[in-house]
Order: C-alpha cells, then structure tokens, then sequence
C-alpha cells in the first residue's frame, strides 16, 4: 500500500468526483478537502454522507482555498474553466500537486496548462484505464506499421450527459495515430464527415461520435486498406476503472518535480 495522502477532490460531487472517494478511501487515503460548483445543492455536506461513507471527514465547498487546505494532491474531473481556476491557485499555493481528468480543453487552455507545469507536478490525461493507455501504444504502432495509404477512423460512444465530443479518449488516440506518421493530429484530423462535398480526405484521421444512454465508454480504431481492415478496441464496463487510475497517478505523482505527466509515465508504459 503506498504512503497515506490527503487528496483535494474538485467536481466532488460528480459522476467521477464520487468514485474518486471511494477509490481514495480504498486505498487508505483521506479525503481532507471537495470542492463543488457554487450553486450545487451538495455545498456544506459532509464528504461522509455525499459518499455514503462512515470514515471521511470534511465537508463540500465552494471555495477553491478550503478545499485545497492541506492537500498534498488536487484531484480535477470537473469542466476546463473550474479546473484552470484550480491551477492557478494550486500553482499560487505551491508544494500541491495535481492530477487532471477534465477533458475538453481549447489549444489555449491547453498551452495555459503547459506553462503552469513549469510550477506545478501534473499528471494529465484524456482517460486513466491502463487498458486504454496500452490501446494508445498499439495504435501508434499500428499507424506506423500499415502506412499512409490505410484510412484511419475513430469512433466513440458515450452517455447522454456527456458535454464535449470527440472525447478526450478519442482525441488521445488520434493523436497516438498521427504520431505514427509522424505528424500533429491537428494536421491529419478530417472535418466531420456531412453534406455533399464530404469525401474522405487520403491520409487524414476521421472521427465519428455517438452520445447513448448510460454507456460509459466505448472506443474504437480502425484501419482500412481496400481489401482488409483492422480493428482495435476498448470498451470501460465501470466508472470506478478512472478513478482508480487516478488515484494511482495522485500516489505516482506526490513529491514529484515539476511537470506535465501523463499516465504513460505513471505506468511506465
Ligand atoms: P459530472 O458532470 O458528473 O461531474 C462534474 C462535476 O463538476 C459536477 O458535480 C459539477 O457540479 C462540478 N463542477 C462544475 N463546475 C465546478 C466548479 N467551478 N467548481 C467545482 N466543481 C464544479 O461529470 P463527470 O462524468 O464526473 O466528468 C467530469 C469530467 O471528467 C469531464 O470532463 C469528463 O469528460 C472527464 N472524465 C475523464 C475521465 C478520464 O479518465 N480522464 C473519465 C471520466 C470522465
């Protein structure tokens, strides 16, 4: 079991935020600090009752500066503008560091975020599940080895609550695809596919979205050549597989240099 941390969990009360209690109090961590939006009804709750746990203590809040009192790590899975208010003071405060799951990120939030680990140890990633960090392997290797004549599409399926699209999974993927040859994905990613000028483009990255119900999380990557075509894919079946990556990033993460991390690193992939 690694060293106890006290973790800082924001978007608290999310679908992520709740699993990330559990994961953290499974693993003998304390959860000394939540955060949540600043109307949620959640705000003033105990982190006990929220989670339905008898051993937690501290309450819900709204302020970024109670939540992160005392924290050793700052666990983010809320939208990107909670998460860079987060940042900045996390930076501010100093010796805290941070793991971010929010995706959905602009190229300039991107960059902002870039820069802040100059200050602040950051473990960053668009999905925690080691199943789909060993998928990102694969596809870069699958990329470079079929070469730029084989079409390349992304698909995604996830639940109906889901804000931005492609998902941050799906995006991860392409850009281990464009890596395999050798370019940026901002380069190779083709425009959604509709009307009727839209054949596909030779050599760029497709991606193709489904919003369904209650599914967690389904990615798929294809390759095509005219006579065959090559399938690798992930599907989450339990929220509970990110927070748990996540949690295993906040261990890997505490006491690092600065820097921008991601889960790769944390399971030396
Ligand atoms: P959710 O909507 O259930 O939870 C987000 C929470 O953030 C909500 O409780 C909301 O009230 C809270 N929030 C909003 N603004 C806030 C603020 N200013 N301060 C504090 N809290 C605030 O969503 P979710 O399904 O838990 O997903 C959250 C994010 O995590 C999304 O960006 C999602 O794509 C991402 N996600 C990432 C992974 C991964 O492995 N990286 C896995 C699942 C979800």
């Amino acid at each position: 079991m690694a060293q106890s941390l006290n973790l800082a969990i924001n978007g608290i009360a999310g679908r992520m935020g709740r699993q990330l209690v559990h994961a953290a109090v499974a693993r003998g961590h304390c959860v000394s600090g939540g955060k949540e939006a600043d109307r949620s009804p959640d705000i003033g709750r105990t982190i006990a009752d929220l989670a339905g746990l008898g051993a937690v203590s501290g309450t819900v809040s709204g302020r970024i500066e109670d939540a992160l009192a005392g924290a050793g790590v700052w666990i983010d899975f809320t939208v990107p503008e909670a998460t860079l208010d987060a940042l900045v003071c996390v930076a501010r405060q100093g010796g805290v560091a941070m793991v971010i799951g929010t995706t959905g990120f602009s190229p300039e939030q991107e960059t902002q975020i870039a820069r802040a680990a100059d200050q602040v140890a950051i473990v960053k990633a668009g999905n925690f599940s080691l199943g789909v960090n060993l998928l990102q392997g694969l596809v870069r290797q699958a990329a470079a080895a079929l070469g730029d004549d084989w079409d390349i599409e992304i698909s995604e399926t996830h639940h109906r609550h889901k804000q931005d699209a492609p998902s941050g999974t799906a995006l991860m993927l392409g850009a281990a695809a464009a890596q395999g040859r050798g370019q940026p994905l901002e380069r190779l990613r083709a425009a959604p596919y509709d009307g009727p000028a839209a054949a596909r483009q030779a050599g760029q990255i497709g991606f193709s979205v489904q919003r369904l119900g209650g599914v967690i999380g389904e990615h798929d990557v294809r390759f095509g050549a005219p006579q065959e075509v090559v399938s690798l894919s992930h599907t989450a079946l339990d929220r509970s597989v990110f927070a748990h990556g996540a949690i295993r990033a906040a261990e890997w993460v505490a006491g690092r240099p600065a820097g921008l991390y991601s889960m790769s690193d944390v399971l030396g992939l």
